[in-house]
C-alpha cells in the first residue's frame, strides 16, 4: 500500500514556472497539493487548513521563508519542513536548520531526487505516529530526553526537539557505545542516498551538542568517530 497516497503538501514558491512543475509532478504522485506564491499567503492556508508538510522557498515575497519556518515552529514542532534554496554554502544551510527546516535542498535540484525526499519524509510521519511511549525518558548528566513527547532537558533547561531530532538522538542512544555510521543515520532519518548530502547530518550533530554538551566544541556525550560516524558515550 502507498501510504504516501493522499498526503497534503502546501508548495511555497515564488518562481510560478517551477511552482506549476512541482505542483504537476507532486500531483501525479498521487498528493494532493495546494501553492502560495508568497510567505505571507502560506501562513495564511497554514492557519486555515491541515497539511502533512510544507516544501517552503527560502526567498519569497513579503514574509520570508526562513520566518515562516519560524513561526510553524513556534506552534508546532514536529511539522516536517523541506527547504528549498537557490543560496548553497553551509552557512546557509545550517541557517535553514537552525530555523527549523529537517531538510534543505538546493536549486537546481532534480525532480525525482526531490519527490524521493518527500516521500522520505512522508513515510517517517507514518512512523511518529504510531503509538507514544510516554514513559520512556533516558536520563544522562542532568540532563533527560522524553522520546515518544519529543520533549528533552539540555543544559538550558527544557525544549521541544523537532522529529529529525529526535530521531537522530533515539538512534545515537539506542545504540550507545557503539559508533553509528552516517550513512546509516542518513538512511535511516532521513530516507536518503548516503552519497549526496552529508553536511545535513553534521549540522544536525552540532545542533544536538548545542543542546546537550556543556562544551559544544569538546564534546563528552555526542562524539564524531573519525571516518566511522558518531557515538553517543555511555
Ligand atoms: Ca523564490
Amino acid at each position: 500500500m502507498n501510504t504516501t497516497q493522499g498526503k497534503r503538501i502546501l508548495l511555497v514558491e515564488d518562481e510560478t514556472h517551477l511552482a506549476r512543475g512541482l505542483k504537476f509532478n507532486l500531483e501525479q504522485e498521487g498528493y494532493v497539493t495546494a501553492l502560495a506564491g508568497d510567505g505571507q499567503e502560506a501562513l495564511d492556508l497554514l492557519a486555515k487548513e491541515d497539511f502533512d508538510l510544507v516544501i517552503l522557498d527560502l526567498m519569497l515575497p513579503k514574509v520570508g521563508g526562513m520566518e515562516v519556518a519560524k513561526r510553524i515552529r513556534k506552534t508546532n514542532i514536529r511539522f516536517p519542513i523541506l527547504m528549498l534554496s537557490a543560496k548553497s554554502t553551509d552557512e546557509d544551510r545550517e541557517q535553514g536548520l537552525e530555523a527549523g527546516a529537517d531538510d534543505y535542498m538546493t536549486k537546481p535540484f532534480h525532480l525525482p531526487e526531490l519527490l524521493l525526499r518527500v516521500k522520505g519524509i512522508l513515510r517517517r510521519l507514518e512512523w511518529y505516529k504510531e503509538p507514544v511511549h510516554d514513559q520512556e525518558i533516558f536520563h544522562f548528566d542532568d540532563m533527560w530526553i522524553n522520546f515518544g513527547a519529543g520533549r528533552a532537558r539540555g543544559k538550558d533547561g527544557e525544549f521541544f526537539l523537532t522529529a529529525k531530532e529526535t530521531m537522530v538522538m533515539k538512534l545515537l542512544v539506542s545504540n550507545k557505545g557503539e559508533v553509528v555510521a552516517r550513512e546509516e543515520l542518513l538512511e535511516r532519518v532521513w530516507g536518503y542516498d548516503p552519497k549526496t548530502e552529508t553536511r545535513t547530518v553534521d549540522n544536525f550533530i552540532a545542533k544536538l551538542r548545542k543542546y546537550f554538551e556543556k562544551n559544544p566544541q569538546k564534546p563528552r556525550r555526542i562524539l564524531t568517530i573519525r571516518e566511522k560516524g558518531y557515538m553517543f558515550s555511555p
